[in-house]
């Protein structure tokens, strides 16, 4: 009957050439904790189950697969096949090829991050994207920090806290993830003064609403991820901004996705744009980095310098503000717009604007490779909070296979992951989303997982 003592020490099992493969590779201190939760496991399974003890292949296999799941970093590329460009799950926008290089340099050793390279003298973080932002923008001054949430909390409050905020009952919105407008307002320490009702707001509201002390601010949310239709009205930007300057109140626009490309241009719905909230006159503009910017996750803050400043010098900025990494990539980004060529690098305004001959083509040849399926019309999203309700023609390959939601979670679990959809049944896959170089990985994985779902 074999018993424990045929369990090696630690000692003996390190000295197995095998085991000490594992050390070197793994690091020693690592391995050997490793060790002892694979025999603890052994001595559990022999005492409770009477399970024998297994032989020092096996032990060693065995710490070899604990050291695995132990290092396997639970953030990992996916392949989005669902169609949605700037899909929050799945880390919104990808970046382009400079903006990746450009967060690489940054990220592989010193940067002037701080540092005046003309004076030798420290400098001033917020200088990097400002510049870039002003130019591209036509203002005075910009401003990143981490997110466009932090930029509306940071905002409002170096501009407004213990003082009053105009917002229209049509803008109280949610935007998912915990963020609501009446709840940063609060936390900014600003008073929030609703005017106008759930559907409608008149520029008499706006006036009527000035005409209280104390009015730090004005701020115009975006109503991102919901659209009101109906008996439905809000005056234009540029009323309302001349309303609030005739009593010297300052306007924010927290624009969310910040589109600086019209969406229009591409048979969808005119998505508000930065250039058009700065023409009518906002002191300052936010939005996102990652939505329709196409960036790294940043909150990007333009307008007035004297308000950037008041902005940039309270205690806050300091919590939210963003690293060298972001800075380069926002940058980077950027320049794309600045050089007319956004359309042509930045992959989301290629997915955008990807044609859907293409789109079919590449289908098509899905199809043919898996020689099953069914090629169909179907619809893209834009995703991220950004044009709800709109959708772009697609070319989909439609999937029957006997458990659709088994063969989701196959793919799921396929490396690297695929993540597809299922409408009616059936098994969606979207090529607007997916790269040309992923399509070899994902159709291997297709296959291996539709071979499965017919076994
Ligand atoms: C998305 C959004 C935010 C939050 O931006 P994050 O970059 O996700 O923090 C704030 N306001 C509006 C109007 C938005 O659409």
């Amino acid at each position: 009957m074999p018993d424990l003592s045929l369990l090696p020490s630690l000692d003996q099992l390190t000295k197995a050439p095998k085991m000490a493969k594992l050390l070197e590779h793994y690091g020693r201190p690592l391995s050997l904790e490793a060790a002892r939760a694979v025999f603890d496991a052994i001595r559990a399974d022999y005492i409770h189950h009477n399970v024998p003890v297994p032989d020092q292949a096996e032990i060693i296999a065995r710490v070899k697969t604990q050291l695995d799941i132990w290092l396997k970093p639970s953030l990992v590329p996916v392949i989005n096949a669902t169609g949605v460009i700037l899909h929050t799950n799945l880390g919104r926008s990808p970046l382009s090829h400079e903006t990746r290089q450009a967060i690489t340099a940054a990220a592989e050793g010193y940067t002037n991050l701080e540092f005046n390279l003309t004076s030798g003298k420290r400098g001033k973080r917020a200088a990097h994207a400002s510049r870039t932002l002003a130019q591209l923008m036509g203002v005075e001054a910009g401003y990143v920090v981490n997110n466009n949430a932090g930029a509306v909390l940071l905002t409002l409050s170096a501009l407004a806290s213990r003082k009053k905020v105009l917002v229209s009952r049509t803008q109280l919105v949610e935007i998912g993830g915990g963020f609501r407008i009446p709840d940063v307002m609060r936390q900014s320490g600003a008073k929030l003064i609703e005017i106008g009702t759930t559907n409608r707001v008149h520029l008499y509201d706006y006036e009527a609403g000035l005409e209280n002390e104390d009015i730090a601010l004005v701020m115009v949310a975006h109503h991102s991820n919901f659209k009101l239709i109906g008996f439905h009205s809000e005056p234009d930007l540029a009323e309302i901004v001349a309303a609030a300057h005739r009593h010297g109140v300052p306007v924010l626009h927290d624009l969310g996705s910040g589109a600086l490309l019209d969406t229009a241009h591409y048979g969808l719905a005119h998505e508000p744009m930065v250039q058009e909230s700065v023409a009518a006159g906002c002191d300052l503009v936010c939005f996102s980095g990652d939505k329709l910017i196409g960036g790294p996750q940043a909150g990007i803050i333009i307008g007035r310098q004297n308000l950037i400043k008041r902005i940039r010098v309270h205690p806050l900025a300091r919590a939210l503000r963003c690293g060298k990494l972001t800075l380069a990539g926002v940058t980077a980004t950027l320049s794309h717009y600045l050089k007319d060529e956004a359309v042509s690098k930045i992959p989301i305004w290629i997915m955008i604007a990807k044609p859907l001959a293409d789109i079919q083509i590449t289908a098509e040849n899905w199809r043919q490779f898996l020689g099953a399926g069914e090629v169909i019309a179907g619809c893209s999203t834009v995703g991220g909070g950004s044009l709800p309700t709109e959708e772009m023609p697609t070319s989909l390959l439609a999937l029957d296979p006997p458990k659709p939601e088994a063969f989701t979670a196959a793919l799921r679990n396929a490396h690297p992951p695929v993540i597809a959809r299922i409408e009616d049944d059936r098994v969606l896959l979207d090529p607007r989303t997916v790269f040309p170089e992923q399509e070899g990985a994902l159709l291997r994985n297709l296959a291996d997982a539709w071979a499965a779902a017919q076994a």
